[in-house]
């Protein structure tokens, strides 16, 4: 449930923000942060104009909070699992207990 709401706040933002995620993947870096990089395709469109510093601090925003989501949710999996080891080792050593 949750899975699809992130899901789609990620596909919103690439809705919302179509021109500047179609910038970014002509950036010639792939993991291109947009600060400094050589060949950067929107600190270009900056550069020239064509593309709003301030839609690009919106999107910078969004896609830090979005990263944010995913992070605490790959986190919650995490401790998930490390809980069911903690069950499933509790179980065996009360199995062992009774042998
Ligand atoms: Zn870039």
């Amino acid at each position: 449930m949750r899975e699809l709401q992130l899901t789609d706040a990620a596909a919103g933002i690439a809705d919302v923000f179509e021109d500047v995620e179609a910038l970014s993947a002509q950036c010639r870096f792939k993991d291109c942060q947009h600060e400094t990089e050589p060949g950067c395709a929107i600190l270009a469109a900056i550069d020239d104009g064509s593309l709003d510093p301030a839609r690009l601090a919106r999107w910078r925003k969004l896609q830090a909070e979005d990263a944010f989501n995913s992070a605490s949710l790959a986190e919650r999996r995490g401790k998930d699992r490390a809980f069911g080891k903690l069950v499933r080792s509790a179980m065996k050593a009360k199995s062992d207990r009774i042998r």
